[in-house]
Parts: structure tokens; sequence; C-alpha cells
């Protein structure tokens, strides 16, 4: 059924930017959603702000957050890159704003917006839109892609795009579909494992807290060795930043980004792990500041002078921890033991990770084709002539920040450049 240049498959961030750009060369284009709506997961981005990129200019620099896979997108990046991103939202009436640790939102900070440029980009070179409509098989000979049926229509091209997404948030639509062509074409997928995802922890203290965020904690994580059973937890890794508490643990872009390592250390242990409440004082400097602040309230409840001592927000998950210390006692007779036991709780407040959180709750799950099977510089796979893949379907592991986002602008951008 009808003849298009290119049949893009998954109307998402990658999928609509590929399409756009082929239709602005000219080409016919066909994009195929199984949805109703579009952009589905670029809506939920951000927490609904979407942030688009990360605005770090120099190439070298911003790829080497992408791990493994910085080499290959040596070449898509050259294309377009940060700064294409900013001009190509801008020159279509979105101004972009940099926020903190460099991440970039639309000026409005309504990821509808992002969506309806992309959605207008489309409109613009006459891009037919299938909605509603899911591919359930791919036709394809000797190399080559023959066709896509969806329901009873079959529809063909000369070439075709997967641009499916991966599998975390699969309510948006990403089923993983793209992981199961790829591999009964013959392609190498890697299993996707959720990697920027929250963490479940057990301690009740931590779920109170559910809905707080403090922007400057430090967590060290700790590993004992399923087969060193009484050894003593090995410190593993430590990162600074911002945690949000949850009612299923911990959440915010300090934890997201220590998820994939975490994930690592539970294949082989046990994990938990401690949160200092104030990792600029040492606990010497610490106990002295509480000190003054006891000395200034002497004839206070413990209980009511917390607040003072700590961080905002914290109190109701400190007060079960301090389960052993009467908070109704009068702060003159606090003993120096019961002082250290607060000051040691607040440097290293404990929790112990039960898992990652899962797919739905995943931003990014890791996994998807192997890099050395896709042309570098037109996102073409060597083992189809016709078929281009773009997006989540590509194996690179990314921090959480708009290096997903970005990911998506670049290899659509190659991808529907040269389909
Ligand atoms: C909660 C959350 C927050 C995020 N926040 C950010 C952020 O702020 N910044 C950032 O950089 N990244 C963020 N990400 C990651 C980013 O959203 C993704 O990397 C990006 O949207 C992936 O785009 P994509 O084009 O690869 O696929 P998707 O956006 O997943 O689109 C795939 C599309 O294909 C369609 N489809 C699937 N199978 C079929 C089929 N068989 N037939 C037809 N259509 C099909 C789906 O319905 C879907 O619409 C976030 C992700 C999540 C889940």
């Amino acid at each position: 059924m009808n003849n298009y240049d290119l049949i893009v498959i998954g109307g998402g961030a990658s999928g609509m930017m590929a399409a756009g750009c082929a239709a602005s060369l000219g080409k016919r284009v066909l994009l195929i959603e199984k949805n109703r709506t579009l952009g589905d997961k670029l809506r939920i981005s951000g927490g609904g702000r979407c942030n688009i990129t990360n605005a770090i200019y120099d190439t070298r620099l911003l790829l080497s957050n992408y791990g493994d896979g910085a080499q290959f997108l040596f070449s898509p990046f050259s294309q377009f890159g940060v700064k294409e991103t900013f001009d190509f939202f801008e020159k279509r009436g979105l101004p972009l704003v940099v926020q903190a640790r460099n991440r970039v939102f639309p000026s409005t900070e309504k990821s509808n917006d992002v969506v309806n440029t992309l959605i207008s980009y489309m409109r613009e070179g006459k891009v037919v839109v299938k909605l509603g409509t899911e591919v359930k098989k791919i036709l394809h000979k000797k190399g080559e892609i023959l066709g896509v049926v969806a329901g009873r229509d079959t529809y063909t091209a000369r070439s075709y795009l997967f641009a499916t997404g991966g599998v975390s948030h699969p309510e948006t639509g990403s089923t993983g579909d793209g992981f199961n062509w790829l591999s009964d074409l013959g392609h190498t997928v890697k299993t996707p494992t959720p990697t920027i995802v929250p963490l479940a922890t057990s301690e009740e203290w931590s779920h109170i807290l559910a809905g707080v965020s403090l922007s400057f904690m430090r967590i060290t994580f700790f590993q004992n060795k399923l087969d060193e059973v009484g050894s003593v937890a090995k410190k593993c890794f430590s990162k600074t930043g911002k945690i949000l508490f949850t009612h299923f643990g911990l959440s915010g872009p300090l934890i997201l980004n220590s998820a994939g390592k975490v994930g690592d250390l539970l294949q082989e242990g046990t994990v938990t792990a401690h949160i200092d409440a104030y990792p600029d004082t040492n606990t010497g400097a610490l106990d002295s500041q509480i000190t003054k602040v006891f000395d200034a309230n002497k004839n206070k409840m413990l209980k009511n002078i917390l607040k003072e001592i700590v961080p905002e927000g914290l109190t109701p998950g400190i007060i079960i921890l301090l389960k052993d210390i009467d908070l109704d006692k009068k702060v003159h007779s606090v003993t120096k033991e019961e002082r250290r036991i607060i000051v040691d709780t607040l440097k290293c407040l404990p929790v112990t990770i039960i898992n990652l959180m899962g797919y739905d709750r995943a931003v990014v799950a890791d996994g998807g084709i192997t890099l050395s099977e896709i042309d570098t510089k037109t996102m073409r796979s060597k083992l189809f002539s016709n078929l281009f893949v773009t997006g989540d379907l590509l194996h690179i592991n990314r921090p959480s920040g708009g290096y997903s986002l970005q990911l998506c602008w670049t290899t659509g951008f190659v991808a529907g450049s040269n389909a």
C-alpha cells in the first residue's frame, strides 16, 4: 500500500525529528504510531518540563558522558550537536533556557511545546502520520526490508526507520517491539535493564519522608558479597547532590545517576548505603554546632529544637532513627553519649537497597542494538541497507540531564538526512 521514500515507525522524540528532517529534504515520509497521540514519553520527560539537552558545547566533553558510546557518537554529534538543538527549537519559536547543571529546558517549561514544535516541523514537510496503528510484522528478504504490516495493511517504502524506543514507562508505548524486530533480523541486541531508575529501600524512616527533597547530601554505597558471609561491608562509591525521598525509597538526580552501578553491585551481594545530611561539616564541627544550639536552648524539650539541628523536612525520619532517645526530655539532661548518637545519625543515615525500581519507573533502560552493527555516519543498519535505527533503541549509556533527548535529536537528524 502506497510507496513512500521513508517509513518511520514510532512517533516519539527521535522518530518525529527523523521524519521531519527527511521531509524537509523533499522525501515522501509516512510515520506510523500505535498511540492515538504523538510524543507520549516526551510529554512526561523532565517531569513535564522536558530537559531537552545539556549545554556543553564542546563535543568531546559532552560525549565523555556517553560512556562506551562516545567514539561512535562523534560523527553524528558533529552533524547535529547541542548548538544545532538550540538553533532548531529557537528558530521555530521555542526559546530555550539553561538551568542548574547545564540542563536546558524550553523557556515555557512545558514539554507539550516541544511536542508541538516537532509536529509543526513534520507538518511543514507534509509527513503523513498514521496514529492508532501498531506495526506487528517486518517483511524482509536478503538484507533488505520489504514492508511493514499493521493490521490488515502492508506499507512499503524505499527505506525504513525503527524509532520505537526502549522499554522504560511502557504505558507511553515503548514496549520493546523494536528490540524484538532487530533480534529477529539477526542484529545483536543487549537485553535491557533499567539504568536511570529510582532505588527501593527497606527502612521506614526513608519512606515516611516521601516528597521531601534535599539538594545537598552525600550518599555512600557499601556491598557485602554473597559468597563472603560475615565479611565487613566494602565501601564502593560516594556521590554528592540532590536526593528525593519517595514512598518506596530514593530518587532524584544523584540516585538516578547512581542506579547503573548499584544494579551491578546488587548482582553480587547485598547493598547498603549511608546518607550524610551534612557533607561539608565533619563530625567534630557538627558536634560543636549542635552543642551551641543545646547551650542556647537548655530548658526546651529536645523534640522542640530538632528542627534547628536537622535539615528541613528530615525531622520525621530522624525521630524514627532516634527511637532510643527520650525526645521529651529537657535539652540540659541530654547526655554526651546521646549527643554523639544524634551527630552520628545525621552523618550516617542508614538505608538498605532492596533493588532497582522497574521499567515502569525508569527514565532510561540500558540495552539495545550493538553499535558496531550501525553505520556511525548515517544510523544505517550494517545488515539491512535500507534500515535506520534511532533513539533509545541504540545501546548507549548516559546519565540523566538532557543527554537522552539530545541523543534522539542527533540520531533522528542524522538518520532522517540519510534515509
Ligand atoms: C519519566 C521519564 C522522564 C524523562 N525525562 C527526560 C529528560 O528530562 N531529559 C532527557 O534527555 N530524557 C528524558 N527521558 C528519556 C527520554 O524521554 C527518552 O530517551 C526519549 O523519549 C526516547 O525517544 P525515542 O524516540 O527513542 O522513543 P519513544 O519516545 O519511546 O517513542 C517510541 C514511540 O514508538 C511507538 N511504538 C512502539 N512500538 C510501536 C509499534 N509496534 N508500532 C507503532 N508504534 C510503536 C511508541 O508508542 C512511542 O510513541 C525521560 C524518560 C522518562 C520515562
